[in-house]
């Protein structure tokens, strides 16, 4: 099998691994590759960015909201 072709897994796996970290300049190629020529890669990127987009959304808006009273009738019920 050619070496810069990846398998749909391991292209999978590193399109995850990128959210954590940034990828080497041979990974990022393999990838940009594999995606160029496989749709179901290029559908599960564009909806792992999605996701990611809507999770940073709302986590956000929860760091926003202001939970002191909150916390205080919690701590308030606790013996
Ligand atoms: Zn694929």
């Amino acid at each position: 099998m050619n070496k810069l072709m990846l398998s749909c897994l391991k292209a999978t796996e590193l399109m995850e691994r990128k959210q954590l970290r940034p990828l080497s300049f041979m990974e990022n190629m393999q990838l940009h590759l594999h995606t160029t020529v496989c749709s179901g890669c290029r559908n599960y990127l564009k909806q792992t960015a999605l996701i990611n987009k809507l999770l940073d959304k709302n986590f956000n808006s929860l760091k926003e909201t202001d939970t002191t009273n909150l916390e205080e009738k919690i701590l308030s019920k606790c013996v």
